[in-house]
């Protein structure tokens, strides 16, 4: 008897020796591309101890932790537009676990730990920044030289997508997610300003990665934008809540405790960015003086004009959540020379905004009020050396340069077509004699009034 005891206890023993030394579990893991690095996040079950180094000769990247184990099957991930070739992985020391990432060319690495979040537990990132910065059309745009004053420079609308990568942003109705519309409505966005003459669009993020709210208006300065609009969709507890809301930086805090809590929500998005997501509150002390200054309030009344502007068009068409421009702390608006507004395109929560929020034509109709709300406030309110400006003085009109016809494609629809091109669906029907609303064949070319 006595025997047996001692013999169950040393059992008992090991296997505690063994649950302990495996301390974490590595059980998922995901890719995230943006225009400069590749990030790569590990879900683990605990904190981990580990060390990242680079090996040349070929290009790779050692991670290694301890006391860990790994589900083998989590790098069935696709690695296509990565700088990443292969992954592979090995047991060391028979506690620790070794990964290996087989390498295009070399990289720049980061790595830290993310603590739990409402949507992930503990994670391991790992940055693998480009070596040589991908220049592409989204680049920064040329300053008009000097020499040719005449024609004057585009206005540069800098359009954020809240949210994105490993911050999901709201998680709504069906399931449906924040940071999905919020870069369809921007990506729409954008497509209507590029066809406008006089004006170009510069996205803050171009795919579904994190960018901090910081690094947002940071790619708006870089851009020399005239003014920055972030989109983001509501979220409440309720979900009878609903409509859409614009906001604009509040001189002291929220104007209400609705607003406040909003503000929060957006800003704790800031967390996510591992060591370069630091406290938000810190800033205020340096944000009070700036305000102070004459530049800020200028913006600051900038800001409002255009916001209303976008409100009013939003209104035109959809139902609002509040019939004014409302002002909160949120740190994307914070450039103290950009005029910053921020769309709440309808709450997330709310079964019917939810199903709008998915729907492609109404998205484009979110874009197409916006951006009818931005021309409109640029239309008054031209800034200096811009061609808009120019003609504004001159008196001569500006043309906008969409283009006259449209081949009809499968699945167009005569009102697609009437809010892709910013015209009216009468309108449209009357240039080509159209009688009936549907008349339309594929491959046929329809004049744009
Ligand atoms: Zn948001």
């Amino acid at each position: 008897m006595l025997g047996h005891l001692v013999n169950r206890s040393l059992v008992i023993l090991l296997l505690m020796t063994t649950s302990v030394a495996h301390a974490a579990n590595i059980e998922n893991a995901r890719l995230w591309r943006s225009p400069e690095k590749t990030r790569l996040v590990l879900d683990l079950t605990d904190f981990i101890d580990h060390k990242i180094f680079t090996l040349s000769n070929p290009s790779r990247l050692v991670i290694d932790m301890n006391d860990s184990s790994l589900n083998s099957s989590i790098f069935n991930i696709t690695l296509a537009n990565t700088p990443i070739r292969n992954i592979r992985h090995a047991k060391r020391n028979s506690n620790d676990v070794r990964i290996v990432l087989d390498l295009y060319e070399s990289v720049s690495p980061r790595s830290f730990m993310l603590k739990p979040n409402s949507t992930y537990g503990h994670r391991l990132v790992v940055d693998l920044f480009d070596k040589i910065q991908i220049t592409d059309n989204q680049s920064a745009p040329q300053k008009s030289a000097p020499s040719e004053p005449i024609d004057g420079r585009d206005i540069i609308v800098a359009i954020d997508a809240g949210h994105g990568g490993e911050d999901p942003g709201a998680i709504g109705y069906g399931k449906a997610r924040e940071k999905e519309a919020t870069l369809a409505i921007a990506k729409e966005l954008v497509a209507l300003f590029q066809r406008e003459q006089g004006f170009q669009a510069k996205l803050t993020r171009t795919g579904d990665y994190y960018i901090s709210l910081r690094e947002r208006t940071k790619i708006a300065r870089n851009s020399e934008a005239d003014l920055l609009v972030s989109i983001h969709a509501d979220a409440f507890v309720q979900p009878s809540a609903r409509g859409m809301s614009v906001f604009t930086l509040s001189e002291r805090g929220a104007t209400s405790e609705a607003a406040l809590w909003l503000a929060n929500k957006e800003n704790s998005s800031d967390l996510i960015g591992g060591e370069e997501g630091v406290s938000l509150d810190d800033k205020d002390g340096l944000l009070a003086s700036v305000l102070l200054d004459l530049s800020m309030t200028d913006t600051q009344t900038r800001s409002i004009r255009a916001g209303k502007m976008v409100l009013i068009e939003l209104g035109r068409q959809n139902k609002l959540h509040k019939k004014h421009v409302e002002q909160a702390e949120f740190v994307v608006l914070k450039s103290p020379d950009i005029p910053s507004v921020l769309v709440e395109a309808g709450f997330i929560t709310n079964p019917e905004d939810a199903r709008k929020l998915k729907s492609h034509s109404h998205r484009k109709r979110i874009a197409l009020a916006i951006f009818t709300g931005i021309r409109g406030f640029f239309h008054q309110n031209p800034p200096r050396g811009t061609m808009l400006e120019q003609h504004m003085i001159k008196g001569t009109l500006m043309v906008s340069a969409k283009p006259h016809k449209h081949r009809v494609k499968s699945g167009d629809t005569l009102s697609d077509i009437a809010i892709h091109y910013n015209v009216s669906i009468s309108g449209l029907r009357r240039a080509n004699g159209i009688k009936k609303a549907d008349h339309i064949k594929i491959g046929q070319w329809l004049k744009i009034p």
